[in-house]
C-alpha cells in the first residue's frame, strides 16, 4: 500500500497544533506529502482536544464524515490521534471499526509503522513519563511564527481539567535540543519563536528553569521576537520579568490566567493561588515592564460559583483590566474531580455570568487599545486581512492585531505602525 498524501485537521489548543506539525514532520520524513483536502489524501488524521467539550464532538463527527470516503478508497487510512484518543483508548475502535489508528498524545512515534506495512488496528494510548519528542523536525506550514514545544504534561491537576490524564506528567525537554530548534528555525526564515507548554514557566532540565531557558533562547542570533505560552501565574518569577525588562526581544505579554476571581473557587478548582497572590503577581508584572499587556482566561458557573464569587471575578477584572480574555461557562470532563462536584447552576445562569465577563472585558480592551491610538508600535506583519486582501494583518509585541490600511510591506516585515483606530479586538493604523 502507498501513502503518500497525508490530510490533517487539528482541534483544540496550541499545544495540538504544534504536535500536528511534529506529526507533519515525521511523515514528511517519509516523503509523505500533505494535501488541503481529505477526498485526495491516503491518510487522514484528525488530530483532537478534549479540554473543550465541543472540540471532541467535533472531532468524531469529522471522523464519520470520512467514512464515507472509504468506499471509494478501500485503501484510505483514518486516524484518530491526541486526546480523545488517550481518553477513549480501545472504546473508539470497537465502536467505530472504520478507524485504524488511535494513537495517544505519547505514543506518535508509531505513526511511521504504516511505511512498514504494520497491521491495523495500530493502537497505543499509554502515557509515557519521557517522552518529549526529542530529535523530530516538526513540519511548519506557518512560516513567520515557528511554535517550540519546550515541554509536555502538567502537574497541577486543576480540578476542572483533564489535561493531566490525556498528556500525563510534567517533562521537559533539553536545553540545547531546544535551541537547536530555535537557531534551525531562524535559519529557515522565522522571525519569531514562541516557547510552549501547559504550563511554560514550570520548565526544568537537570538545572535549567525556565528564565534561564529564556536567556538562552533570546541570545540566539537574530531572534527578533520571542513570546511564551502558557505560564502558570504561582511560577512567575523576578528573573523572568528582569529579563523581558531587559531583554528587547522578548515580548511585553504574558498570559496570566486567573479563571475565577473568587479565593474560595480558586481553592476549589486547586489554582494554588488566591485572589490576593493573583492580584500581586499581576502588580509585579506591571512594575516590571511599563507597557505590557496582560491577558487571561476565565471561567464562569464553576460548581458552587454563588453570585459574590461572580462578583469578585468581576472585581479582579476592574483591577488588572486585561487587555484581551478567553472566557468559558464551566462544562464537566468527565474523569475529573470537579465532574464530580454538586454543578446545581442552570445554564441560563451560567450563560447571564459569561455575558456579563464578556461585555466588561470588551469595555477593557477597549479602553486597553485606546491607549495606544496615536503611538507608533513595532509590527510584525503576518499575512493579508481576512476582510480586505488588500490590507495587511500583523501584530505588536504585545500580541495586540493590527490591520494596515496604507503604506507598502510584505509578510514577514517588521514595520512601525501609527495607531489610528481601536475597534472590537483590533487597532488600525498606517505605516510610518
Ligand atoms: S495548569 Fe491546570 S488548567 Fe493548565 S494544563 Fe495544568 S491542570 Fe490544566
Amino acid at each position: 500500500m502507498n501513502v503518500e498524501k497525508y490530510y490533517i485537521e487539528t482541534y483544540g489548543c496550541q499545544m495540538n497544533k504544534a504536535d500536528s506539525e511534529l506529526i507533519a514532520g515525521m511523515l514528511e520524513g517519509f516523503s509523505c506529502r500533505s494535501v488541503d483536502s481529505p477526498e485526495e489524501a491516503d491518510i487522514i488524521l484528525v488530530n483532537t482536544c478534549t479540554v473543550r467539550e465541543n472540540a471532541e464532538k467535533r472531532a468524531i463527527s469529522r471522523l464519520s464524515q470520512f467514512k464515507g470516503l472509504k468506499k471509494k478508497n478501500p485503501d484510505l487510512i483514518l486516524g484518530l490521534l491526541g486526546c480523545v484518543a488517550q481518553r477513549n483508548r480501545g472504546k473508539i475502535i470497537s465502536e467505530k471499526s472504520f478507524i485504524d489508528i488511535v494513537l495517544g498524545p505519547d505514543s506518535y512515534r508509531h505513526l511511521p509503522e504504516i511505511f512498514n506495512g504494520c497491521k491495523f488496528p495500530l493502537l497505543d494510548v499509554k502515557l509515557s513519563r519521557a517522552e518529549v519528542y526529542e530529535g523530530i523536525i516538526p513540519y511548519r506550514r506557518n512560516k513567520i511564527n515557528a511554535w517550540i514545544s519546550i515541554m509536555r504534561g502538567c502537574d497541577k491537576f486543576c480540578s476542572y481539567c483533564i489535561v493531566p490524564y490525556t498528556r500525563g506528567r510534567e517533562r521537559s525537554r533539553s536545553l540545547k535540543s531546544i535551541i537547536d530548534e530555535v537557531k534551525k528555525a531562524i535559519d529557515d526564515g522565522y522571525r519569531e519563536v514562541t516557547l510552549l507548554g501547559q504550563n511554560v514557566n514550570s520548565y526544568k532540565y537537570n538545572n535549567y528553569r525556565f528564565p534561564d531557558l529564556l536567556d538562552a533562547v533570546s541570545g540566539v542570533q537574530s531572534v527578533q521576537r520571542v513570546r511564551f505560552i502558557s505560564p502558570h501565574p504561582k511560577d512567575i518569577d523576578n528573573k523572568m520579568l528582569e529579563l523581558m525588562r531587559d531583554r528587547q526581544n522578548i515580548c511585553n505579554h504574558i498570559h496570566l490566567p486567573l479563571q475565577a476571581g473568587s479565593s474560595r473557587v480558586l481553592k476549589s478548582m486547586n489554582r494554588v493561588y488566591n485572589q490576593r497572590e493573583y492580584l500581586s503577581v499581576a502588580e509585579k508584572i506591571h512594575g516590571y515592564l511599563s507597557d505590557v499587556a496582560i491577558t487571561t482566561d476565565i471561567i464562569v458557573g464553576f460548581p458552587g460559583e454563588m453570585e459574590e464569587d461572580f462578583l469578585e471575578t468581576l472585581k479582579v477584572m476592574d483591577k488588572v483590566v486585561f487587555d484581551s480574555a478567553f472566557m468559558f461557562k464551566y462544562s464537566p470532563r468527565p474523569g475529573t474531580k470537579a465532574a464530580l462536584m454538586k454543578d446545581g447552576m442552570s445554564e441560563e445562569e451560567k450563560a447571564d455570568r459569561l455575558t456579563r465577563v464578556i461585555e466588561k472585558q470588551r469595555e477593557h480592551t477597549l479602553i486597553r487599545n485606546n491607549a495606544l491610538v496615536g503611538s507608533v508600535q513595532e509590527v510584525l506583519i503576518e499575512d493579508l486581512s481576512k476582510k480586505d486582501p488588500k490590507e495587511k494583518m500583523g501584530r505588536t509585541v504585545t500580541n495586540k492585531i493590527v490591520i494596515i490600511k496604507e503604506g507598502e510591506t510584505e509578510i514577514g516585515d517588521l514595520v512601525k505602525v501609527k495607531i489610528e483606530k481601536a475597534l472590537g479586538v483590533s487597532l488600525f493604523g498606517k505605516i510610518v
